[in-house]
């Protein structure tokens, strides 16, 4: 297994720059997500990595060596598709046998790695069946075992699961992480799903228009984020923002909402001009003796939690409370913010003001 560095790495199609200068390391053995919406970069930056597409500039390597303009023939990973393509004349055995079989390996020692894949796969009762007639899972999971005997350096895979309904999608989401943690293989894989990338993730990229937003764990991500667009990407509902006009110092901890003086962590630099006050659902109580006030404007009930949208002078919010907080539409309720959390962004550039919160996040 190795580890995979895409260094100021950029690719042009004519006029249009799909992917900016980007660089990021995927450490041997990680489970690294790709995240973004449609169309911001992810598919392009994954198959520069595999060779399917070369680079305008910038440098890609993988296990130590510079692969840019190698082949993905002789890149030594495995590309695994949204549509799992297996030959539906061959029974599943024959498929996973075949990549070997056609790297010269000997027939008994083509069959003796299969067995050792099926088993870690949970396949051994299908090997002598028809690809025809199995199971989307197990259709998933022999496609899998095709791309894993070949013990490639690390796995790349685009929304490999994009086609499947909801429910088997979580599950075979599971599965994957499982996997990926009995073998421990470098992994890149796509998602515009921002769950599934924090739930399945070590490392997350976030592009978006081509760029590489932020680059880090999981919770930098949710924690920490860098710029409004990760910030309003990521979560559920995501962060919210308090737009107001003023100026933070560098060490100031508070900042003036509507006439109320509101905590922040300590800032490490200074801005002014439009801001916006980032917080997330969860981090917004209603209390009595706050006298930064809002009106509730409608309830969602989820069963243990509930959110509430909430009109104030700065914008809307979305709050997220115990559903056995009882509160009634149109009233008009105060909030108080957990201050350690808050993120305050520069509205014109997009980019969070660093704190004693995020700093280092990027
Ligand atoms: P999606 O999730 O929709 O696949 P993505 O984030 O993977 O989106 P890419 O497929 O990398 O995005 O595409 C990025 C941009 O580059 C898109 O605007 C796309 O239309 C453009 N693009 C991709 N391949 C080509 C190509 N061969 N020629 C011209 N433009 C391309």
């Amino acid at each position: 297994m190795a580890q995979i560095r895409v260094e100021n790495v950029r690719k042009e199609f004519g006029d249009f720059t799909a992917v900016q200068s980007s660089s990021f390391t995927v450490e041997d053995g990680e489970f690294f997500m790709l995240l973004g919406p449609s169309g911001c970069g992810k598919t392009t930056t994954l198959r520069m990595m595999a060779g399917l597409e070369l680079p305008t500039s910038g440098q890609i390597y993988i296990g130590g060596e510079e692969v840019g303009m190698k082949p993905a023939s002789q890149r030594d990973i495995a590309f695994v598709f949204q549509m799992f393509a297996l030959y539906p004349h061959m029974n599943v055995g024959k498929n996973m046998s075949y990549p070997l079989l056609s790297q010269g390996m000997s027939k008994s020692d083509a069959q003796k790695r299969v067995r050792e894949v099926a088993r870690i796969l949970g396949i051994e009762d299908i090997l002598n069946k028809s690809v025809s007639g199995l199971s989307g899972g197990d259709r998933q999971r022999v496609a899998l075992g095709r791309a894993i005997v070949r013990e490639p350096k690390a796995f790349l895979m685009d929304e490999p699961l994009g086609a499947l309904d909801a429910e088997f999608r979580e599950h075979m989401s599971e599965e994957l992480r499982a996997l990926h943690d009995r073998m421990g293989a470098t992994t890149v894989y796509v998602t515009h799903d921002q769950l599934e990338a924090m739930q399945m993730g070590d490392k997350i990229v976030v592009m978006n228009h081509g760029v590489v937003e932020q680059f880090g764990t999981p919770q930098d991500i949710y924690d920490k984020p860098a710029t409004m667009f990760v910030a309003g990407f990521i979560g559920s509902p995501p962060m919210n923002f308090l737009h107001f006009e003023g100026e933070v110092l560098e060490n100031s901890t508070t900042v003036e909402l509507s006439g109320q003086t509101i905590a922040i962590p300590p800032q490490r630099e200074s801005a002014q001009g439009k801001l916006a006050f980032g917080v997330r659902p969860e981090h917004v109580k209603l209390s009595d003796e706050s006298e930064f006030r809002g009106k509730i404007l409608s309830t969602e009930y989820l069963g243990t939690s509930q959110i509430l949208t909430i009109q104030t002078q700065n914008g809307d919010l979305k709050v997220r409370t115990s559903s056995a907080q009882l509160v009634n539409v149109g009233e008009t309720v105060g909030l108080t913010f957990n201050e350690k959390t808050i993120t305050l962004f520069d509205e014109s550039s997009g980019i969070a003001i660093r704190s004693d919160l995020n700093i280092g996040s990027i």
